[in-house]
């Protein structure tokens, strides 16, 4: 998409901290980072959410973020990270280009895991039912 800021920069046109880059994917530092070493791996033909986006390229995308991620592990020295992946404004995606946040972990880091909430009896049995209906 012309106006996209992650089509700009996996065409070169708008500059990144390129990490890696091959036909289909390219990865790069998040500006933001919430820890450093906080890379992002989108694929260079736009879609904008998990939903729309074609499974041979979720594959080539899952596939090149194992790499990436080992990779940032091993530069970091961290020992853990997260994969994370925001679809929909209401979720936190504030760039409508699919991506993967690769988040390098630290046991201090200080994150706080999200709230939790509690079924109510027969709730899980309803909803269930209603999800499976939509399959
Ligand atoms: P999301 O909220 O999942 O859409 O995440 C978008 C991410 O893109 C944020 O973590 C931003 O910090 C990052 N970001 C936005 N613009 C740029 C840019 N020009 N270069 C690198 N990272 C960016
Ligand atoms: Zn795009």
């Amino acid at each position: 998409m012309s106006d996209c800021i992650f089509c700009k920069i996996a065409k070169g046109e708008v500059p990144s901290y390129k990490i890696y880059e091959d036909e289909d994917i390219f990865a790069f530092l998040d500006i933001a980072p919430n820890n450093y070493g906080h890379t992002l791996v989108i694929p260079k033909v736009h879609t904008e959410t998990l939903l729309d986006t074609p499974d041979e390229t979720l594959a080539k995308l899952i596939s090149a973020s194992k790499k990436l991620a080992k990779a940032v592990l091993e530069a970091t020295g961290c020992k853990g990270f997260n994969l994370a992946q925001n679809n929909f404004e209401v979720a936190g995606q504030m760039v409508p280009h699919i991506h993967f946040h690769i988040i390098p972990r630290l046991e201090d880091d200080g994150f706080k895991f999200w709230p939790v909430k509690k079924y109510e009896k027969g709730q899980p049995e309803a909803l269930i039912e209603k999800i499976k209906s939509h399959l």
